[in-house]
């Protein structure tokens, strides 16, 4: 089924005519109300009238999440705040995270999207759809929960936690859809065995599994614990939140809504876009939105654009699987950690060297974050002659990553030089999810 074939299955001269308007739109809205694309426009030497068609979109600025952060919070917002109906908030680097406030038409076209997206998955007005992605400041509750609702089928809010409630309201309810992150449905099933719940006691055909990455292998395995067919949903709150892209019946490779988000794949390090079929990072230009538009987004998602025609009728382009980051962020348990989150809290404790080791796993399908740190030398016979002092010292590190993590951390104290030193990206990091 197709939620919206007018705009998903136009054809590509339509559509690129389409995508051209939309951009010398949007390129005029940010020169005339957004003072950082005006002056990094004219720095250029660009104006909107430069742009004709969507080829033209390669002589725009490339906008990153400094510049967001930088601007924050409300620096980069086009829309008067009169006009702005909601706030997210997706998690900084270090500091400030990054605002992004909605017009009422920008949440009439995420729902859109999230609608063509749960209508590809097979979901209808007979559906009982749950939402366990969490609900507030990251935009998968909401997100999800409005498309659920447009589509007609009755959404049960669940969010996340409280899982063994939501496992009973699965079975008593005869709840057919789901939308979670993939690790979370791992976790669902889990819960299901220690309660003794079967997949032959629950009624869940579907589920829509995205905000991390995921392998094949999870889907297998989810759709065999969960005895539903799982599909990918893509997005990022900078550009609107879940439902960038989604998967169709065909499942290779997932369709963008490139009528409002038009995405391009370039080399992270020359910057020059690459043709469709190469890997490289992925860039965003929202076509259509008022509250904070963005040009040339980098996501630092590295993947794949697909051309070439889909079974299912849709003509957008499709994106592969996302294959890592060009930056070295993480997600874990859904939440974006950054190495340099750690860092600051390290450096800002006098009794810790600047040496630090995020060490992430997957325990019983639960993604778990230990945090080593070297406690400097001169603090070292001090804390380390009394159990109580370490005790102490750990649950102030605890507390402290906790509030600028939002997720909890196990705390691991170092004896001066035992962390290895190491050089590169991933020199802070070992992951052992194999994903
Ligand atoms: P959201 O609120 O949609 O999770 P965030 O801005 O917090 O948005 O995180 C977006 C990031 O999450 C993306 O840039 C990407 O790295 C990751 N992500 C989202 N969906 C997927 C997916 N289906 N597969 C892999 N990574 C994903
Ligand atoms: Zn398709």
């Amino acid at each position: 089924m197709i939620w919206n074939p007018n705009k998903e299955c136009m054809s590509l001269d339509e559509r690129r005519e389409l995508q051209g308007r939309r951009l010398r739109k949007i390129v005029t809205y940010v020169y005339h109300n957004v003072p950082f694309y005006r002056h990094k426009l004219q720095e250029m030497d660009i104006t909107p009238d430069d742009i004709r068609t969507i080829d033209d979109i390669v002589k725009l600025p490339f906008t990153t999440k400094k510049d967001l952060r930088d601007n924050y919070p409300f620096g980069l917002q086009a829309a008067p705040q009169s006009e702005i109906i909601r706030i997210h908030a997706s998690s900084g680097t270090t500091g400030n995270p990054t605002i992004v406030g909605y017009t009422r038409k920008d949440i009439g076209v995420w729902t859109e999207c999230m609608a063509r997206c749960l209508t590809a998955y097979g979901v209808t007005r007979n559906d009982i759809f749950s939402v366990a992605y969490g609900y507030g400041l990251f935009t998968g509750g909401l997100g999800a929960h409005n498309g659920v609702e447009m589509v007609g089928a009755s959404v049960v809010p669940a969010s996340t936690g409280n899982t063994e409630k939501h496992v009973k309201l699965i079975r008593d309810l005869g709840i057919t859809g789901i939308a979670c992150t993939p690790s979370y449905a791992l976790y669902l099933a889990e819960t299901m065995d220690r309660m003794g719940v079967t997949k032959n006691d629950i009624n869940l055909r579907v589920g829509a599994f995205g905000a991390e990455p995921w392998t094949e292998q999870m889907r297998t395995e989810i759709e065999e614990r969960l005895g539903l067919k799982g599909y990918n949903i893509y997005g990022l709150s900078e550009v609107m939140g879940p439902s960038v892209s989604y998967e169709c019946e065909m499942q290779h490779g997932s369709h963008i809504n490139e009528d409002h988000f038009f995405p391009e794949i370039i080399d992270p390090v020359t910057l020059e876009r690459l043709p469709n079929g190469q890997t490289g990072e992925l860039v965003f230009t929202t076509l259509t939105k008022e509250g904070m538009p963005v040009l040339r987004y980098r996501t630092r998602d590295l993947c794949t654009l697909l051309d070439g025609e889909c079974e299912c009728g849709r003509t957008t382009v499709r994106m592969g699987r996302i294959q890592g980051r060009s930056d070295d962020m993480l997600i874990i348990r859904g939440i974006n950690v950054f190495p340099s989150q750690v860092e600051s809290v390290v450096l800002s404790m006098p009794e810790f060297a600047p040496r630090y080791m995020l060490i992430v796993d997957r325990v019983n399908n639960l993604d778990t974050l230990t945090v080593q740190v070297e406690i400097r030398q001169e603090y070292f016979t001090d804390v380390f002659d009394t159990p109580a002092a370490i005790d102490a010292l750990e649950k102030k590190l605890s507390a402290r990553l906790k509030s600028v993590l939002s997720i909890a951390a196990k705390v691991q104290l170092k004896a001066p030089n035992t962390i290895e030193r190491s050089q590169g990206k991933s020199a802070h990091v070992i992951d052992k999810r194999n994903l």
